[in-house]
């Protein structure tokens, strides 16, 4: 069953995880590009999927009006996404992209296979909430809270600037530092130190 509410802490606390397992990760903005290279998930535009896998609309990208799906092959292991590469800005298609892997690592592929194979047949209720768990996903990936507000990256300018991310998610972050008085888990204080260089090089130059 997809779950009724989405799960925020657990999709935080697996896009931090994944940012520390990476050793990609060092610094701003985050290439979700080198992730597929790294995992060996499949990544095509649309055009590239045509001529690929043969066919018209691959995973029916166009008809669903999607910007990109993500499907896992039937043996279970290899994950292949398809984006429409027409997008802009380019700071969209990273958001799109960093999304797609967390669909991936949620898991959503796998527990909801079925319905993530065959999402036409959804209740949009249902769908709603597992893009909201990629969206928590990709927000803590591309502008991890603990990092930037070590770093004093805390405004939505600066934040769009080091983050390469769209001014929409800018302003949502810059408004999570406003509102949230959360002390630091065990996983931020970790990524504070994964970053340390980072947050030297912005606080001291
Ligand atoms: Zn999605």
């Amino acid at each position: 069953m997809i779950p009724k509410k989405p799960r925020f802490n657990y999709s935080r606390s697996k896009a931090k995880k994944f940012l520390l397992n990476n050793t990609s990760f060092t610094s701003f903005p985050v290439d979700p590009f080198q992730v597929y290279r790294d995992q060996g998930w499949l990544l095509f535009t649309w055009s590239e999927a045509k001529s690929i896998l043969g066919s018209n609309d691959p995973l029916k990208l166009k008809k669903t009006g999607a910007e990109a799906r993500t499907s896992i092959t039937r043996g279970g292991n290899i994950y292949i996404t398809v984006y429409d590469d027409t997008i802009v800005p380019k700071s969209r298609v990273r958001w799109t992209a960093t999304h797609e892997i967390g669909h991936i690592v949620l898991n959503h592929l796998i527990e909801y296979e079925k319905t993530a194979i065959n999402r036409g047949g959804l209740f949009k209720e249902e769908y709603k909430v597992l893009e909201v768990e990629a969206d928590t996903f990709a927000a803590e990936v591309l502008t991890p809270f603990a990092v930037l507000k070590e770093s004093g990256i805390t405004s939505a300018h600066n934040i769009k600037k080091i983050c390469d991310v769209s001014s929409k998610a800018s302003y949502y972050r810059e408004t999570t530092f406003k509102k949230v008085k959360k002390e630091f888990d065990i996983s931020d204080r970790r990524l504070v130190s994964k970053y340390k260089s980072f947050i030297h090089e912005v606080l001291h130059g």
